[in-house]
């Protein structure tokens, strides 16, 4: 039989405590690298950036370029004429898309996504979204998003690409009732989703997950849906589907072994599934969860971790951290704190710890330098000047590549944060 674990643990005063709020420079991708991520889940999408040769840059130097397979991406790029007003940037789309569809039959849903370039000279991609849509309905859907990088943080993509796709969910209504359903929201591996898949269907708990991985695959949606943010980034995407009728269910974020089992909960809950049935379905996988995590304990116990404001996973990251692996936080930064889908994460940091929201980045790498913490969380552009001063870090972004979420992953989202630590140690040996 299962031990059974303290579902609703003591928690601090962390949520109430004040956060240092910064305004200044900052240093983060833009949300073009949300493609990333995407156009691997939704297999039959297509994602045509209307940027510049910068963006086209970004995205072949962050997901390289694919040479076996058709890619899922491009970049439609502005040149000098559209920008000096002189050639007609709608026409060159409708023919940049036209030619892409002709060759690529196999595209069901098309995102055009803005970038700086096309906001700087006012290209509405949502018009032309909707012309284009009329034309190559019901074959073809299209839509926009912006990905450009004023006023954004790389998750924001993602955010804005599903906030796009929330009226595009056909109603979830049957015979005058409003089904009741859980809907994931929010880019998980496939690998994750299908441990995920599994431990909701020994639940009997009914579930769509959102984004689906075929664009014909689109979960309904009304007011019997409950969403559960399978990541902590997505506001946007989460006020579209309240206006779709949609309610959220308050939980953690399902990292480490703590975070799985109270967010499962919170679905399980929900659904009317006993405690018992949830201790019986999850004691395997969070034992075997608490085993590997142990090891990694033994590596990262006391160690000290500081973290830049970059992908917004960084305050259930500290969390787990903190409380399954024993780690001190000398600050948790992070780019925009949403209080209400954060409010469990916040209150089970430990109390006293440094927060800040928004960045000055100068100012930050003082603290950081005065603090010398074990191991900085950083974005790229940030890890090789520290890693020359001497501090370990580890890159944010690869912590939404990389599959964290879930028990059979706790022990590796741990090893993401020993490994480096392990090879700073071998290396001054
Ligand atoms: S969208 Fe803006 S920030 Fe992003 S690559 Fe293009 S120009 Fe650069």
């Amino acid at each position: 039989m299962s031990p059974v674990i303290a579902l609703h643990p003591q928690t601090s005063a962390c949520a109430d405590l004040p956060v240092l709020r910064e305004r200044g420079q900052r240093e983060v991708f833009c949300g073009l690298t949300g493609i990333i991520w995407l156009h691997r889940k939704i297999q039959d999408a297509f994602f045509l950036v209307v940027g510049s040769r910068t963006c086209a840059h970004l995205l072949q130097s962050a997901a390289g370029v694919m040479i076996f397979a058709e890619p899922r991406f491009a970049t439609a790029i502005i040149d000098e004429r559209d920008l000096a007003g002189l050639a007609d940037a709608n026409e060159e789309l409708d023919r940049v898309v036209t030619r892409l569809l002709e060759r690529r039959p196999e595209i069901k849903l098309l995102f055009l996504v803005g970038s700086c370039p096309s906001e700087v000279i006012k290209l509405d991609l949502s018009r032309a979204a909707t012309r284009l849509s009329t034309q190559f309905s019901p074959q073809v859907r299209v839509l926009n998003y912006s990905g450009s990088g004023i006023e954004t943080t790389f998750t924001q993509g993602e955010d804005a690409c599903l906030a796009a796709l929330v009226p595009e969910l056909p109603p979830a209504l049957q015979e005058g009732q409003a089904a009741q359903s859980l809907l994931v929201v929010g880019t998980l591996a496939d690998v994750v989703e299908d441990q995920f898949a599994r431990l909701l269907q020994q639940l009997g708990v009914p579930f769509a997950f959102f984004p689906p991985r075929r664009a014909g695959q689109m979960p309904a949606i009304g007011p019997g849906t409950r969403y559960l943010l399978a990541q902590p980034f997505l506001a946007d995407t989460a006020r579209a589907l309240e206006a779709r009728g949609a309610s959220h269910l308050p939980a953690p974020f399902p990292l480490g072994v703590e975070g799985t089992t109270a967010w499962l909960w919170a679905a399980a809950q929900a659904f009317g599934v006993s405690k018992q049935r949830f201790d019986e379905v999850t004691a395997a996988p969070r034992e075997r969860a608490q085993a590997a995590l142990g090891k990694q304990r033994a590596h990262l116990s006391g160690k000290s971790v500081f973290f830049f404001p970059d992908s917004q996973l960084e305050i259930p990251l500290a969390r787990f951290l903190s409380r399954e692996l024993g780690m001190r936080l000398t600050e948790v930064g992070t780019p925009y704190l949403h209080r209400q889908h954060l409010a469990q994460e916040l209150a089970w940091l430990p109390a006293g710890v440094q927060l800040s929201e928004g960045q000055h980045v100068e100012q930050q790498i003082d603290r950081c330098r005065s603090s010398r913490p074990d191991i900085v969380v950083c974005g790229l552009g940030l890890a090789n000047p520290l890693e020359a001063e001497g501090m370990t870090t580890k890159w944010a972004i690869e912590l939404v590549f990389t599959p964290i979420q879930g028990y059979e992953q706790a022990a590796d989202l741990a090893e993401l944060f020993s490994r480096p630590l392990n090879r700073r140690m071998r290396l001054a040996a």
